[in-house]
């Protein structure tokens, strides 16, 4: 086994140093992602809000624009919801996570997308 360094940083630094992982191209040139967002998949803007609607008033805390493949934004929600202690789901590539947790949210998203 290859001896491994510490502080050896990021394994990716630039979008165009990034393999796309489903077409195997560089992501410069993959289409992956217009087929993501067409079908729902976040633009790697992450954006955290809240919503109440249909709720009566409880609420819950949203997390769009996460550029996730499905098992990853459900390990992330699995995690989430452990840290915040309440429950949770993913619809449709949006996390959310039930009461009021933007602040939590911004801080554990903080440096992990
Ligand atoms: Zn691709």
């Amino acid at each position: 086994m290859a001896k491994q360094t510490k502080n050896s940083g990021l394994v990716y630094s630039t979008d165009a140093g990034r393999i796309c992982p489903k077409c195997s191209r560089p992501v410069a040139s993959c289409q992956c992602k217009k087929q993501q967002q067409a079908a729902g998949r976040g633009d790697g803007k992450v954006r955290i809000s809240r919503s109440t609607k249909g709720r009566k008033g409880k609420g819950v805390t949203l997390i769009t624009g996460l550029d996730l493949p499905p098992d990853e934004l459900k390990a992330l929600a699995k995690e989430l919801k452990q840290k915040c202690g309440t429950g949770g789901t993913v619809k449709q590539g949006v996390i959310e996570i039930q009461g009021d947790q933007q602040e939590l949210l911004k801080e554990l998203l903080r440096g992990k997308v």
